[in-house]
């Protein structure tokens, strides 16, 4: 099976609710979208979220470019994968080189499962696994907030983390007990994100404060670079330290790993490589016994979960269910399990992918 041609689409679906973190609000989804048609007929599919509009045009002509180099070429993803590899040796494989690579890399993964006729965890050599899911909820005031957690109580959630670091530490607590009120005495997960807003030393004060909540864990306390900013804020809490969505290739996670950053790990399958590198990143994590969370990107994620031996928590934080005909929705147990359809568990609704296309 060879690869003939790229189609490429860019989308910018809106979120059911704006997400807003300590660094900024997103209230669309940047997305490319990429087919992979092939001699055989079949046709392989993924997206890209890109963060920003401004990423749209230049992911999108990356793969266009991309797309006339790999013509003919095999569909074989861990071979394309070294192949565009040494192609950005020199400009940098990570950024828009990096998600292009992981777009190609996803496609082509979902391609072989829908020719092999198998889900994507079962050509991984997996069963489909329920993965416990949690709501990743946005930075909202607490009685916002308590209105989402009823709400997702009601539809099957009882995990939840929330984008903490507000300007008034105190309201970061005024926003867990408000969570922990409107649970009306079920026993929730707890866990929360700092998306590297502060310095270590700020963070370790402001965990500190957050200490009786018992959080599942603290997500990037420090700059995602900062691995040893990591491991200060790792010994100066006892909140657990969760980090790995910027892990860009198993190369940064070996770093982090090295230096002690985490308590968790939490690769995100874009940045990471695509499946070919959540392989590798899974495998690193296996050796430590490191409890392994995705990042985004659920549907493919929920296949490679059922194939990560440490799978600890499925992220929900929908980007594409607008544009998807099959968007995934957490059971009443608070669990979402891999599709049972051949490939990835991506396929458009193209009036969608029309009307959202920018
Ligand atoms: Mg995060």
């Amino acid at each position: 099976m060879k690869i003939k041609s790229f189609n490429i689409t860019c989308v910018q679906p809106p979120l059911a609710i704006p997400h807003k973190t300590a660094s900024g609000t997103i209230a669309a989804a940047p997305l490319v979208l990429l087919d992979i048609e092939t001699d055989s007929g079949l046709t392989g599919c993924t997206y890209v979220f890109v963060y920003t509009p401004m990423a749209l045009q230049p992911v999108a002509g990356l793969l266009a470019d991309l797309g006339e180099l790999l013509k003919g070429h095999d569909v074989a993803p861990r071979t394309i994968a070294a192949l565009i590899q040494s192609k950005f040796r020199l400009a940098g494989n990570q950024g828009f080189a990096g998600m292009a690579a992981a777009a190609i890399d996803m496609a082509l993964w979902d391609c072989l499962a829908r020719a092999a006729d198998l889900p994507l965890c079962r050509l991984l050599g997996a069963s489909p696994q329920a993965s416990c899911a949690y709501d990743s909820m946005g930075q909202m005031p607490p009685d916002e907030t308590a209105r989402q957690v009823e709400a997702s109580l009601k539809a099957g959630y009882r995990a939840f983390k929330i984008k903490a670091g507000h300007p008034d530490p105190s309201q970061d607590e005024q926003v867990l007990d408000a969570m922990i009120s409107a649970a009306a005495g079920e026993d929730i997960w707890l866990a929360v994100d700092f998306n590297q807003a502060f310095s270590p030393v700020i963070s370790i004060e402001r965990a500190r404060r957050l200490e009786r909540f018992e959080l599942a864990w603290l997500e990037e306390p420090a700059r995602a670079e900062d691995n040893a900013g990591h491991a200060q804020v790792r010994a100066g809490t006892s909140i657990p330290v969760q980090t790995g969505e910027n892990w860009w290739g198993i190369a940064d996670m070996q770093r982090s790993l090295d230096a002690g950053a985490s308590d968790h790990a939490m690769p995100d399958v874009m940045k990471i490589g695509g499946v070919t590198g959540w392989q590798e990143a899974a495998a690193l994590a296996h050796g430590q016994a490191l409890p392994v969370s995705s990042h985004l990107f659920t549907e493919i994620s929920a296949h490679l979960m059922s194939a990560t031996p440490t799978a600890h928590m499925l992220e929900i934080l929908d980007v594409a269910g607008a544009v998807l005909t099959d968007p995934v929705t957490v059971s009443s147990d608070g669990t979402i399990s891999p599709t049972n359809q051949p490939g990835s568990g991506i396929e458009w609704d193209m009036t969608a992918v029309e009307k959202y296309s920018v």
